[in-house]
């Protein structure tokens, strides 16, 4: 019907995402094989679908999935990842972290954790998809690895909190406001062939 047609595209959403610099460090980010835990099919699909994007983004994705988190989140998967449309590696300014993490500055980690995301390159990432914000934070876990589960990223590859290897916005709103701090020069908008077999709705 007309009303759930207008529900679809009112989910569609964009999120912010960072592999925090943890995680470029080690590697997370770029790794120079396909993980053999991915199966072929999927990693084909990743390297037909990946034709748009610079070299990093297949392994990116690759390499912080797991399987199982694969089989689960699948589909949700597919779609952010055929419709994420900005990234960048940068080296963040111990301003611009005070900036991003503005609503926890009076927290007495504030100060470890803006060292930590100065401490080296971030990989900086817009993702775009129905209800994309909840959903990646499903993906990420939870903020203390510790009580992440496993398939989630956090789960899988962190151990502490202060070095658990990625960021994703909390809300709708927190995601507009740092998409604009993150890309002021914008993102590029565009939409894979695929879409119409991952959406119901154009
Ligand atoms: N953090 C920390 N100690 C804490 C809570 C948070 O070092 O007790 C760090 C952690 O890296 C976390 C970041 O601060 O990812 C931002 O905290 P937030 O509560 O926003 O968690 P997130 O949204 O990243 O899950
Ligand atoms: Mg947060």
């Amino acid at each position: 019907s007309a009303t759930d047609r207008n529900e679809a595209s009112a989910a569609m959403e964009q999120t912010f995402i960072m592999i925090k610099p943890d995680g470029v460090q080690r590697g997370l980010v770029c790794s120079p094989f396909p993980s053999p835990l991915i199966s072929s099919s999927f990693a084909s699909f990743i390297h037909s679908s990946a034709l748009h994007c610079v070299k990093i983004l297949p392994t990116t994705i690759l390499f912080l999935f797991s399987p199982s988190t694969l089989e689960k989140k699948g589909e949700i998967f597919l779609v952010i990842f055929v419709r994420r449309s900005g990234l960048k590696l940068v080296g963040v300014e111990r301003s611009f972290a005070e900036k991003h993490y503005a609503d926890l500055s009076a927290k007495p980690f504030f100060g470890s954790l803006v060292e930590y995301i100065i401490s080296g390159p971030v990989v900086a990432m817009v993702w775009t998809g129905k209800n994309v914000v909840v959903t990646g934070r499903k993906i990420i876990g939870a903020t203390n690895p510790a009580e992440s589960a496993p398939g989630t990223i956090r789960g899988d590859y962190a151990i502490e909190i202060g070095r658990n290897v990625i960021h994703g916005s909390d809300s709708v709103e927190s995601a507009r406001k740092e998409i604009a701090l993150w890309f002021p020069e914008g993102i590029s908008e565009w939409q894979s062939n695929l879409h119409p077999w991952i959406y119901e709705l154009a």
